[in-house]
């Protein structure tokens, strides 16, 4: 039981530095920086932080939220997703306990967590995280006690193939429309992409959450990642007066239905297979 308790606590606080190193990732790599160097720096005046100012959610605190040296704001989002990866990653501890699939459940929620950042502020789903973590999710799968490595393939290329085919369709229904949705600034170049509601990234990022997953939670988590998408896109509608020109990310969606289909997709599995015999028999 202590043993138990303590692996808890590691977890909550691996979490909180991984979440500390998930803000480093999201902030560099979609400007093309490397990860690893420069250490971390104060983006108003560039003064390098040092290790004391860097702990996980504790120095934001102590600091006040602003930088030591120039008192500038540091954003609410690095805590915040800190804190995140702690309670995912205690949650994960939880569930699991000291066990092989713990692994696969911090790289796979770690990666949600990078897709949720980069596609909010970038409109990007970075390849390392899909395409690298479809390939790290079937070779996982031979980990005892998660999906089987036929589920994690099956999943990994059905999802792949569903997904092209949604984009395709739905590209060449809106082919011909001309300006039916406009592009962000600074991404008018991309502006295919924005038509059909789901890019490429979204594409690759189905296969690494089928991967992850199996075939029942991966549809589970696509089932919750359109119906959450389609809430949050009216209730936006609704609220704000956003236009449905306006386009929304997907990927934070099929993130938030991916950590959702982790945890909970076999349940909801036999909660909708329950459903569909009551109501057919
Ligand atoms: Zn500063």
């Amino acid at each position: 039981m202590a043993h138990r308790m303590v692996f808890d606590v590691f977890a909550f606080l691996l979490g909180l530095c991984v979440g500390s190193f998930a803000n480093v990732v999201a902030y560099r790599a979609p400007k093309g920086l490397s990860i690893v160097k420069p250490r971390s720096y104060c983006p108003h005046c560039r003064q390098q932080i040092r290790w004391y100012d860097n702990l996980p959610v504790l120095s934001y605190l102590l600091l006040g939220g602003r930088c030591r040296y120039c008192r500038n704001r540091i954003s609410f989002r690095y805590p915040l997703f800190e804190l995140l990866m702690g309670v995912l990653f205690l949650l994960l501890a939880l569930r699991h306990g000291f066990s092989p699939q713990f692994i696969p459940g911090a790289l796979f929620l770690t990666g949600m967590v990078l897709v949720v950042r980069t596609d909010l502020e970038h409109w990007l789903i970075l390849d390392e995280v899909s395409v690298g973590g479809a390939f790290a999710g079937v070779g996982l799968s031979l980990l005892p006690g998660g999906v089987s490595p036929v589920s994690s393939l099956v999943a990994a290329g059905g999802a792949f193939l569903i997904f092209y085919l949604i984009r395709k369709v739905s590209l060449s229904f809106v082919r011909g429309r001309p300006g039916y949705v406009v592009p962000p600034e600074g991404y008018e170049e991309e502006s295919e992409s924005f038509q059909s509601g789901m890019g490429w990234g979204d594409v690759k990022l189905a296969a690494m959450i089928g991967a992850f997953l199996g075939v029942t939670a991966s549809a589970m988590a696509f089932f919750s990642a359109f119906l959450l998408g389609s809430v949050v896109g009216v209730l936006l509608i609704l609220l704000r007066g956003r236009s449905r020109r306006v386009p929304l990310p997907f990927g934070p969606f099929m993130a938030a239905g991916g950590a959702l289909g982790w945890f909970y997709g076999s349940r909801l599995w036999t909660a909708y297979t329950d459903l569909a015999t009551s109501v057919l028999g």
